[in-house]
Order: structure tokens, then C-alpha cells, then sequence
């Protein structure tokens, strides 16, 4: 969880006074790659054979400000790639303490944080949250509910006296919880067509409908989805606004050299044995 570190501003008006600006996510990663562009780094370490087909366009779409589909077959390195993400966010940003959206002390978005703000002015407190609390990953499934990726009523505040239409009984699902960050949806023709519905809404139409009850709540994130390929063009599989909503589709692919497949096997079994280099060869040579 968030912690507040010495030496970091604590308060809007400490924020402030650094000279810190909102920034969206997505302006937030272009400029970071940028940096890692300029600077000559690798801006996706750990993806391998990737480097002259599918990073290049994944540079694009995010320089682009892009949401963006993988396209793939399983063991291509998607959900790898997904994650990697992750690293061009800021090592650390500044939200309101206690947000369960992790709102911007800047621009906060939820009722609690917009009536804090209001109260408290430049006193508002903040709080640090690291880059890598700012990935949200869900494999997509056909049981996935509305509640999962949107929210529900939390019965304990309606028990605690709130109505169900007070904004505050909510319970945030995972994409509002990944607010200011990036949602990887694992396998997205797995979601039921209502629930892509109320995805599309909540991104899109930057409203949650829940049990009848409508919140205006503009969210800031990047979505990235996964897909086989075959059952993303499928028709109907996908409902059209929610496929429009993709900047970019990026096809993935399975390593071409086997020096590639060498260094993609170690890197994976690195992790459970030693494997000597002559082996490593003979499997890659088995596996293409
Ligand atoms: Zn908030």
C-alpha cells in the first residue's frame, strides 16, 4: 500500500510547491519512453525477438496515446509484454491517502476525494504509490461479473446506514481500482458480450452503472487486452464500440531465430534450473 515517505511532499500544498503537474497515464508513459528512447535504453527489457516487428509498433501506439489489443497465439510472450508496461510508468506518484481509485491530489475524481479537497484545500493529504501497484491484470473468463470489473453495492455501507444511491456504498471493481494506471484484460473474446457493454461504459461514457444507479466517474488508464487472433475477429465476438476503442492491434509471433528461442528459454528457465547452453540449443531447435 501506499506509504508516505520523509522527504515527500504529504500534502497538496508541499505537491505544489515541487512544482508537480497532473499528467495523464498516457502522457506520463509516451514521455517516459521518450526518455528511454533518447537515453538509448531498452524500454521493454526481458522481450525477445521482438525487436524489429512488434515493438516497433508498439512504440507508436503508445507515443500515439493508443489503448491497444495483443494479438497472438498462447506462448508468444502476450501477457509478457503486457507487463512490461508497467516500467515506463513514474518509479513512484503522488495520490490522495486512503483513495481506493488512487486519485490525483490534483484532480480527484471520486465523491470522497472531491469533498476532501473542497474541505481541506492545498492541506489535502497525499500519499506515494510505486509503479508496480499501478498494473491491474485479469484473465477474462466467461463468469466474469459486472461486479468483478466495474464494482457493486458494498452491503456493509449500506448496512452502516448509507442509501444505495449515496455514491460512497460503492464497491470499486478492478478497472476503477486501476485508475491512473495501466488494466491488462487477459483473453478479452472470453467476456461476455453485456459485460464488454459495461466496460465500453465505463471507459468510454465515463459512467458506472450498478443495480440501477448511475456515478459519473472519469477514470484515467491505459487498457490493454490479449486475444487469439482468430477469436478476436470473429464476428460478435466483440462488440464494436469496445473494438473501436482500440487504437492499435498488434499482431505477436513466435520467435524467428533460434538464437531467440535460446535466449527466450533461458530467460524462462532460469527461474527453476540451470540449464547448460549446448541443451538450451537442442530444445530450441525441438520446440520450432
Ligand atoms: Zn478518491
Amino acid at each position: 500500500m501506499s506509504l508516505t515517505e520523509p522527504g515527500r511532499p504529504a500534502t497538496l500544498g508541499e505537491l505544489r510547491s515541487t512544482g508537480h503537474v497532473h499528467r495523464s497515464v498516457k502522457s506520463e508513459i509516451r514521455e517516459n519512453l521518450l526518455a528511454r528512447l533518447r537515453a538509448g535504453e531498452d524500454a521493454f527489457p526481458g522481450m525477445v525477438g521482438f525487436e524489429d516487428s512488434v515493438l516497433p509498433e508498439l512504440e507508436t501506439a503508445l507515443l500515439a496515446g493508443h489503448d491497444l489489443v495483443l494479438l497472438g497465439e498462447r506462448g508468444q510472450g502476450k501477457t509478457r509484454l503486457m507487463r512490461t508496461l508497467a516500467g515506463l510508468l513514474d518509479e513512484w506518484s503522488p495520490v490522495v491517502e486512503g483513495c481506493e481509485i488512487g486519485d490525483d491530489p490534483h484532480a480527484p475524481s471520486c465523491v470522497r476525494c472531491r469533498r476532501l479537497a473542497a474541505e481541506l484545500g492545498d492541506d489535502l493529504p497525499v500519499a506515494w504509490r510505486h509503479r508496480s501497484e499501478r498494473y491491474t491484470e485479469k484473465l477474462a473468463t466467461p463468469d466474469t461479473s459486472v461486479g468483478d470489473l466495474v464494482g457493486d453495492v458494498d452491503p456493509v455501507k449500506v448496512a452502516q446506514g448509507r442509501t444505495l444511491g449515496d455514491p460512497e456504498t460503492v464497491h470499486y471493481g478492478l478497472v476503477p481500482r486501476s485508475n491512473r494506471g495501466i488494466f491488462g484484460l487477459n483473453e478479452l473474446p472470453d467476456l461476455a458480450e453485456r459485460i464488454q457493454v459495461a466496460l465500453f461504459n465505463v471507459l468510454e461514457e465515463r459512467d458506472i452503472q450498478i443495480r440501477g444507479y448511475s456515478l459519473r466517474l472519469p477514470l484515467d488508464l491505459l487498457l490493454v487486452a490479449t486475444a487469439n487472433p482468430e477469436d478476436y475477429t470473429n464476428r460478435g465476438r466483440i462488440i464494436t464500440p469496445l473494438k473501436d476503442r482500440f487504437g492499435a492491434e498488434i499482431r505477436t509471433h513466435y520467435p524467428t531465430e533460434v538464437s531467440d528461442e535460446v535466449a527466450l528459454i533461458a530467460q524462462e528457465s532460469a527461474l527453476v534450473a540451470d540449464v547448460p547452453e549446448h541443451l538450451l540449443e537442442v530444445m530450441a531447435r525441438f520446440t520450432r
